[in-house]
């Protein structure tokens, strides 16, 4: 496996216990093989249909709780039919398995037995799932703040959980010095294989909408790990050319945090550090003050003809509510897609297909945020 830094550009062979680069920058796979549409297992209905695009050595072991394949359903909002991928029904409730199976299945190919991840619930509670079902002793490192049942989600899992006070950074922190005490870090935001597994997403999107690619594709950012997967999976695509052009990535970010946005529509250079809000938004999985693969962010938007919309805190329960009264009961991090709704269509047009992520389960989150 190669992997390529997105930093400084250098590429090595990958080492599970290198987990950046000396520089500070995060790893990303070079894909070993083109996209092959004959390469698609179709009796295989998890992220396994695609292994043939995944290393072999973790193709092998394929230890699965049945991540991927999830419906893509139309929806229709004043008389627009849009569609809404599910991935809030993986088998932990939220998109990350797919990138947290293949991680995980690559950490147990090369015999890991205790591994760390810090995370404000979602990943956290993906990889203490995947570590059960693998054997591995987990260690999670989440904010105090985090959601009460992602908590107890992780705990049934049988993970240790370590709650961490202030910001989602100090929970990272914890996490670096526990990596920095010897033991695996299995990091939705670093490992550049969970990054291959998010890519499903686009394949999959492709195939169900009739091998073709959807003109738009919103998503909530945070650490971006969904929309780096439909970016670099469907580049994958382009490249070998079953579709002619990218969809547009439309991130969408709560306003009270918007660090991508932000550097997204000012052009930032460097990061520019910002600070957590005073009064957290209720879309708790994108308190993210500083991305780690922000650089790979803004030009997966940018190159994909894509642009940023900022949500008022106010607009995110109705739009929860929206989705629920129609029967999609998503966490509000993942409502945030629907809240942008409006201002999406003042820039889209009435003919493109536009697909709308729905990524968190509801019952992940606090009931008392939602009033
Ligand atoms: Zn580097």
């Amino acid at each position: 496996m190669q992997v390529c830094c997105e930093l400084c550009g250098r590429k090595e062979e990958y080492v599970i216990a290198r987990w950046r680069c000396d520089c500070g920058g995060a790893w990303t796979l070079i894909p070993s093989r083109s996209f092959q549409s004959d390469l698609i297992e179709k009796d295989v209905h998890s992220i396994w249909r695609y292994r043939s695009f995944f290393p072999a050595e973790i193709a092998a072991l394929r230890e699965s709780l049945g991540a991927g394949l999830t419906p893509l359903l139309p929806c229709t909002i004043d008389d627009r039919v849009v569609c809404l991928k599910l991935d809030f029904l993986n088998p932990t409730g939220s998109f990350k398995d797919r990138g947290v199976e293949l991680m995980m299945n690559a950490l147990a190919a090369a015999r890991v037995e205790q591994i760390v991840e810090d995370s404000s619930g979602n990943a956290g509670a993906s990889v203490a799932a995947y570590a059960a079902r693998l054997g591995m002793k987990a260690s999670i490192f989440a904010p105090q703040h985090a959601s009460p049942a992602k908590l107890a989600q992780i705990a049934m899992y049988g993970a240790a959980i370590h709650t961490i006070p202030g910001s989602r950074l100090n929970a990272s922190q914890a996490a670096f010095e526990a990596v920095g005490r010897g033991v695996v870090f299995a990091s939705h935001a670093w490992n550049p294989l969970y990054l291959l597994g998010q890519q499903t997403a686009a394949w999959e999107l492709w195939e169900q909408n009739d091998h073709r690619a959807p003109d738009w594709v919103v998503v909530p950012v945070g650490q971006g790990g969904n929309l780096l997967g439909y970016f670099e999976g469907f580049r994958l695509l382009l490249a070998a050319g079953f579709i002619q052009k990218l969809p547009g990535l439309i991130a969408v970010q709560p306003q009270r945090l918007a660090p991508i946005c932000d550097a997204f529509e000012q052009g930032w250079k460097e990061w520019v550090e910002v600070c957590s809000p005073s009064v957290p938004s209720v879309a708790e999985g994108l308190a993210i003050t500083r991305p780690v693969r922000w650089r790979h962010i803004v030009r997966a938007i940018k190159e994909s003809g894509g642009f940023c919309v900022k949500v008022p805190e106010e607009d995110i329960i109705p739009a929860q509510r929206w989705l629920a009264e129609r029967g999609f009961y998503v966490e509000p991090t993942s409502a945030v897609v629907m809240a942008a709704y409006q201002r999406i269509t003042k820039i889209v047009e009435r003919n493109q297909s536009v697909v709308f992520s729905l990524t968190g389960n509801g019952l992940k989150a606090n009931p008392a945020s939602m009033r």
